[in-house]
């Protein structure tokens, strides 16, 4: 490894005790956002979900979901009976003038596309629940009410925030008046990940997502959630959703940013918000590594100081370059060189190719590192013996080392007599919304 290289990488990875740093910050921060007094300026916002009962397999019927704020926006159909569900699901486009436009244009199009979807699967005379996975930081007033905090990611339509979003799409499919739904849920995709895992797995007691955004949810004690106004239903707990992407908002993890994390952020569509979420997710991800290789480049430590027009282009290093390029024995480059190659740079030499991917690493593993950090603060928090976290996300999914990294990493950070264990979650963000509409219209 070259030593310069080593170097000027050295700030991208962080020690256990300035993780552990983190931990701290991060347990104090959602005790703010869960306490009454401290809820209000709080950075971590710890919205109460209303989501309570856990599906116990017996929800029968066909539902729809829709899900809003991932990678793709989907609308879903699906059929649960006698331990089998059946689903089916159409991707629909969004358009970057509708992410960065009105609200009702937004909402119209959500609900143009659930009217088509409906239309060809033959269901547009029925009145069908709907579970709406909405992954934005919603203020919830119960479990379909649920008003916007901020946009993040890269949506920022107008006249949406403080406003109900479930309202909103009842609202642009009144002004349709050719289909029907009772809208019985709208959700988080972490709550959505954590149920569709506690469906399977009673253990499961924390959602998380690491995908275009980032985000947790955990089951915590009603005692502790003070802005819990629902009912009891027997079991003393609530779900909380941390929303910990704009952990770090107040400055609390300035000690670990970098000029890399700095660019990013002033180059944002939300520039001093969701900084937490911009050193992990996976909308940043690819153009972190980028901006790092492009000061090497022009450092002249890297492809004998010639980059490429595409590689000094925002955005032009794809995250699921960063996972490709990790995703080949050491010594093999081929997806390396392809990669630099689509990117105009025909001339590197092996130890480039070796540079290039211990930046990618770089990045990567500090993404895995924060992750695991919050991931064991909640389990430090919760304080139960064993624990089941339901996964979901392209990140996670796709980057060939998270989940290793992350099991090594959470070892090391919690205390020592919690067991728990990461669970790929089957599609939380679908057919999580429609178990929570069956559960929900279950009464
Ligand atoms: C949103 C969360 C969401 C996460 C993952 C974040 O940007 O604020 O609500 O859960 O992305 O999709
Ligand atoms: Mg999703």
């Amino acid at each position: 490894m070259d030593p310069q290289i080593q170097d000027r990488c050295k700030e991208l990875i962080l020690g256990d005790d300035q993780l552990k740093e983190v931990m701290k910050r991060l347990t104090d921060d959602i005790n703010k956002g869960l306490g009454k007094k401290t809820h209000a300026d709080a950075i971590v916002k710890c919205f109460v979900t209303y989501v309570q009962d856990l599906p116990n397999g017996t929800e029968k019927g066909k539902f729809l979901a829709l899900d809003l704020g991932g990678t793709n926006f989907r609308v879903l159909l699906i059929e649960l009976g006698d331990n089998h569900f059946e689903m089916k699901s159409k991707i629909f486009a969004i358009p970057q003038h509708i992410m960065l436009g009105s609200g009702e244009q937004l909402f119209d199009h959500i609900a143009d596309c659930l009217a088509k979807f409906m239309k060809e699967e033959k269901v547009q005379k029925e009145k069908l629940p709907l579970g709406f996975t909405f992954s934005f930081p919603l203020q919830q007033l119960g479990l379909t009410r649920g008003m916007l905090e901020r946009w993040t990611k890269g949506f920022n339509c107008s006249g949406v925030i403080g406003q109900d979003v479930v309202q909103l799409l009842k609202d642009a499919i009144a002004r349709r008046g050719d289909i029907q739904i009772t809208v019985c849920a709208i959700l988080n995709d972490t709550t959505g990940t954590l149920m569709s895992c506690a469906w399977k797995n009673h253990d499961c007691k924390i959602g998380l997502i690491v995908g275009t955004g980032t985000n947790a949810c955990y089951v915590e004690k009603q005692k502790n959630a003070e802005l819990f106004d629902g009912q009891d239903n027997g079991s003393g707990k609530v779900l909380i959703n941390t929303e910990w992407g704009a952990f770090g908002d107040d400055g609390q993890l300035d000690f670990v940013r970098t000029e890399y994390d700095r660019d990013i952020d002033e180059h944002s569509i939300n520039p001093g918000k969701q900084l937490h979420e911009k050193m992990i997710s996976g909308m940043y991800m690819g153009e972190l590594a980028r901006l790092v290789l492009q000061k090497l480049t022009k450092e002249g430590l890297l492809f004998n100081g010639k980059g490429s027009d595409p590689l000094f282009t925002r955005q032009r290093f794809y995250t699921k370059y960063v996972s490709e390029i990790e995703n080949e024995p050491h010594g093999t480059y081929n997806n390396c060189r392809q990669i630099l190659e689509e990117l105009g740079i025909k001339h590197a030499s092996e130890q480039d190719c070796v540079n290039v991917r211990y930046v990618c690493e770089c990045v990567s593993r500090r993404a895995a590192h924060l992750v695991s950090a919050g991931i064991a603060c909640l389990l430090n928090k919760m304080d139960d013996p064993t624990v089941t976290v339901g996964i979901d996300g392209s990140v996670y999914r796709y980057h060939p080392h998270f989940h290793n990294l992350m099991v090594a990493k959470i070892s090391n950070l919690v205390n020592k007599h919690i067991k728990f264990n990461l669970m790929l979650s089957d599609d939380g963000s679908g057919r999580g919304a429609a178990l929570v509409a069956a559960v929900a219209s279950r009464k």
